[in-house]
């Protein structure tokens, strides 16, 4: 049963913590959040450090994230993003909170009060919460534990603004974010391989190359004008269906507008991610679609790495769609092998607006 009697939050006055709460709710970028969570509990309590983990999707390596918050030299608060140490002792604490989603209050090897709390959504920890202190931190776990909360519910909301509302796909305004940490955690993983921390996996498509794919459905217009918009809709729905059963689960899948869909697949090679591709625009050719019948796509795509600009490589497989669609459509058409026989001109920095 809820209590609606108000429980005192320690020694912070409730003007400061509704401020605070105010504060860092109102951002709309997940990262300006993470940001701005940590610093207004640095503020609000007396620690050394505060600590944001979020989780990542490997089951091996559980915390993915980190933004700390701690005191620099000249005493003011520095907030900055780091990778996580695997090996570090404080990341085991975090993992193991986060699989048992009960809260740690312990100390830690160097002396220093340690608060880990889970923060929670249904049966599993999206992350923790771990503040260290000289003084003890009993007094301020209940309060900690209402911000975890707070941010959960904030993260859920921020989260469904990142996908469209049709076909349930991440929308174009998530694109940079996902593609940066797209990018990260494949440089997470090339490391842990040099390490020798986690073993090769043999599995086709799954690789260090990342591409960028713009797949557009062909014709479309005839779909909406023969069987109406409704039918249009309902093609639009079942391709993302499609996409999401036909692709592999690390590959991120967006919807950039009306019958457009961007895709980011990881692939061995320029080989792999084309026979992927193209296995895909067979099986919606092969697919039989409610009432329209049978239903074509074209698809460019070129690599991407940490280096590129997003808009260029947009503009590169969008170059390679064009392509296709000049040259009968029902097709798949990289960029770097168009350019590389001198079927299209290279795009250069300089030669799009950015901005
Ligand atoms: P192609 O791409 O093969 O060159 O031809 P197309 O007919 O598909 O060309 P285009 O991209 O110019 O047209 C896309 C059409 O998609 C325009 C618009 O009527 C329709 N459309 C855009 N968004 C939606 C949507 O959300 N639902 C439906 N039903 N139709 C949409
Ligand atoms: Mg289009
Ligand atoms: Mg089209």
């Amino acid at each position: 049963m809820r209590s609606s009697r108000p429980v005192p939050p320690g020694h912070v006055p409730d003007s400061r913590l509704l401020a605070s709460v105010a504060e860092f709710t109102h951002h709309r970028d997940i990262d300006a959040l993470d940001h701005s969570l940590v610093l207004s509990l640095a503020e609000l309590v007396k620690v050394r450090t505060v600590m944001l983990c979020k989780r990542g999707e490997s089951v091996q390596f559980p915390v993915d994230t980190v933004v700390a918050c701690t005191h620099g030299a000249d005493g003011a608060f520095v907030v900055e993003a780091m990778d996580p140490s695997h090996d570090d002792e404080s990341v085991q604490t975090i993992a193991r909170a986060m699989e048992t989603l009960k809260t740690v209050s312990d100390v830690t090897p160097a002396g220093l009060h340690r608060l880990v709390i889970p923060i929670k959504r249904e049966q599993t920890a999206i992350g923790a919460l771990t503040l260290e202190s000289d003084e003890g931190l009993n007094g301020v776990r209940a309060l900690v534990e209402g911000f975890a909360r707070i941010y959960c519910n904030y993260i859920a909301l921020l989260n469904e603004s990142e996908r469209d509302k049709l076909t349930g796909l991440y929308n174009r305004r998530s694109f940079d974010r996902r593609l940066q940490r797209m990018l990260k955690q494949r440089r997470q993983r090339a490391r842990a391989l040099a390490d020798g921390r986690e073993e090769r996996r043999q599995v086709s498509g799954d690789g260090p190359q990342v591409y960028l794919a713009i797949l557009d459905i062909d014709h479309f217009k005839r779909i909406n004008d023969t069987y109406g918009h409704v039918y249009g809709d309902e093609v639009i729905l079942m391709l993302a269906q499609q996409m999401r059963t036909n692709f592999r689960q690390g590959d991120v899948l967006f919807r950039f507008g009306g019958e457009e869909f961007v895709m980011l697949l990881a692939a061995q090679d320029e080989q792999t991610a084309h026979g992927a591709l193209d296995r895909f625009r067979r099986y919606v050719a092969e697919h039989a679609y409610p009432q329209v019948g049978h239903v074509t796509v074209s698809i460019g795509y070129a690599r991407i790495t940490e280096n590129d600009y997003s808009e260029i490589v947009l503009d590169r497989a969008d170059k390679a769609l064009y392509y296709a669609k000049q040259n009968g459509r029902n097709s798949v058409h990289g960029y770097e092998n168009l350019s590389r026989t001198g079927e299209l001109a290279p795009v250069a920095l300089g030669s799009i607006d950015l901005f």
